[in-house]
């Protein structure tokens, strides 16, 4: 199965052997692959080619791997980058989270697992829209779509949970209900508009009430927002 739009996976490994044969398994899978054998061509290509993850050994000629980690992240480039690491413990995986790696697996591995961890980081890169989002102790987590309010475990239905995304996608900012329909409810929606002032009632009910909050505010005539009462 190919996964839409094709990933650009750069692989920074000297063993051409393994190289070409995780490069053959990638693109079988569906994503474009770039090689480089040696740690500065590594280093130039995750530079200047469109490259969405990085498979990068750690002992290269030329620049080790962690260095090249590390000056790429010095360059402020954010690819995710999965580290390869060797079992005999001469390099350590907290040393490659250290220089900024995502991710790290130890050789011998698995190519199902390979496969897997670079979709993981992928869908984490995307866009940041992995990161959790936080409004006080309000924390909503998009990998696993749970919602905290300080330690709570908050339930949410699916529509419950979007419409919050939303929301705290733009925190303070007022955002108008006719929007929030076309993007929790969808364009086609036929019926009551109002049905997004009755789940923001119900997020009201689950998320503030509970807890003495009033964080998700209406500003009459204008649309909803959602902000912490701390930071006024
Ligand atoms: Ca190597």
């Amino acid at each position: 199965m190919a996964d839409a739009p094709e990933a650009r996976i750069l692989i920074v490994e000297d063993e051409e052997a393994l190289a070409d044969g995780v490069a053959r398994g990638l693109t079988a899978e569906g994503f474009e692959v770039a090689i480089a054998h040696d740690g500065l061509t590594g280093l130039e290509q995750a530079r200047s080619e469109d490259i969405d993850a990085i498979v990068l050994d750690i002992m290269l000629p030329g620049m080790n791997g962690y260095r090249v980690c590390q000056t790429l992240r010095d360059e402020g480039v954010g690819t995710p980058i999965l580290m390869l690491t060797a079992k005999d413990g001469e390099y350590d995986e907290a040393e490659a989270l250290d220089t900024g790696a995502d991710d790290f697996l130890s050789k011998p591995f698995s190519f199902v697992v390979l496969v897997a961890r670079i979709r993981a980081l992928l869908r984490r890169s995307t866009d940041g829209r992995g990161q959790p989002l936080v409004i006080g102790d309000l924390m909503l987590d998009p990998i696993s779509r749970t919602c905290h309010r300080g330690e709570t475990l908050i339930s949410l239905t699916t529509r419950e949970y979007e419409l919050l995304e939303r929301l705290m996608r733009r925190p303070g900012q007022v955002i108008d209900k006719q929007d929030l329909l076309e993007q929790v409810w969808g364009e086609d929606f036929e019926g009551d508009p109002n049905v997004v002032e009755v789940y923001l009632g119900y997020l009201r009910r689950k998320l503030d009430r509970p807890f003495g909050r009033n964080d998700i505010r209406t500003v009459r005539g204008a649309g909803d927002r959602i902000g912490s009462e701390d930071r006024g």
